[in-house]
């Protein structure tokens, strides 16, 4: 496997599936190399790097774990090609084109509370996709909205790269796997998996036939029953993040597949999760 560290190798090098991490690398970025592994489509390399530019000033960017040693040997075990590890000057030298995230995807939602945080990720995803032109790029649903923007990045200014979305890997309690989880402490950890019960109660909700806001009501009070306030609870199509805020859930999802989204923190631990609605998952469940 080789370590890539300058963007003039990365240049050089052919790449054809492409996994962007921040590393602190689990079974979720393991899932979405795996998947990358099952194409064809030429070397697979998967990058390190710690956006800055996606940490407001009050989060954790100093904090954020860097087990670099660890996450080449994950990376070298499930037989990726390359490992690009810049640093923040091979990122962005300086004058550095940033990139705004599209509005109407980037307000709400995460964008609400992490004012600017989009605008890091496109910037950082865009400078990669332009160092690497994959052919395909991995994303996780776990980062729903992430997913969306870069979607619609890769739509406007990178269309010969394909986007691949991935599955939410779970612990077996139902906790979505996130290297943050690693900051919990052993009380919150327990707690931690109520936010996908309660996202799972509001798709139960919506199945048996709720409006948009008794679903979003259903997960609030799910939480509220263990104590606990979300940032936000949001009902938005996969497609282009419109917010549905009235009408029946299982109507509106028959039209295309919703995004039923929640945040909300443990101590000083912000956990997202999501569970989508599709009329063919309401007919499977
Ligand atoms: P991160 O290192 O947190 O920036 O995540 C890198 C990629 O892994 C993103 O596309 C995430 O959506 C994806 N990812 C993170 N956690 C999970 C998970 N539990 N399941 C699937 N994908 C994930």
């Amino acid at each position: 496997m080789r370590v890539l560290e300058r963007a003039d190798e990365c240049k050089a090098f052919a790449v054809g599936r492409f996994v962007p991490t921040m590393g602190a690398l689990h079974a979720g970025h393991g899932a979405l190399i795996e998947a990358a592994r099952r194409s064809d489509r030429g070397p697979l390399v998967v990058s390190i790097f710690v956006n800055p530019l996606q940490f407001g000033p009050a989060e954790d960017f100093e904090r954020y774990p860097r087990p670099m040693e660890k996450d080449l040997q994950f990376c070298e075990e499930r037989g990726v090609e390359a490992v690009f590890t810049p640093n923040a000057m091979e990122m962005y030298p300086s004058g550095h084109e940033r990139i705004a995230a599209p509005a109407d995807l980037a307000g709400g939602l995460c964008g609400r509370f992490r004012p600017g945080h989009f605008d890091g990720v496109v910037t950082a995803v865009a400078r990669l996709f332009e160092l690497l032109s994959p052919a395909e790029a991995y994303f996780g649903w776990k980062d729903a909205q992430q997913l969306i923007i870069v979607r619609r990045l890769a739509e406007e200014r990178f269309p010969a790269t394909r986007i691949v979305a991935v599955e939410t890997v779970r612990e077996s309690d139902g906790l979505a796997l996130s290297s943050r989880n690693a900051y919990l402490s052993p009380e919150d950890r327990k707690k931690a998996p109520e936010l996908y019960r309660a996202l799972r109660k509001g798709r139960e909700a919506a199945l048996e036939g709720a409006t948009a806001p008794e679903t979003v009501g259903r997960v609030r009070r799910h939480l509220a029953g263990v104590s606990w306030e979300p940032e936000y609870v949001e009902l938005r199509t996969v497609r282009d993040l419109e917010e549905v805020a009235s009408g029946g859930v299982a109507l509106r999802a028959a039209h295309g597949t919703l995004l039923l989204a929640a945040a909300a923190r443990l101590g000083s631990t912000r956990l997202i999760d999501n569970v989508r609605i599709s009329a063919s998952r309401m007919e499977s469940e």
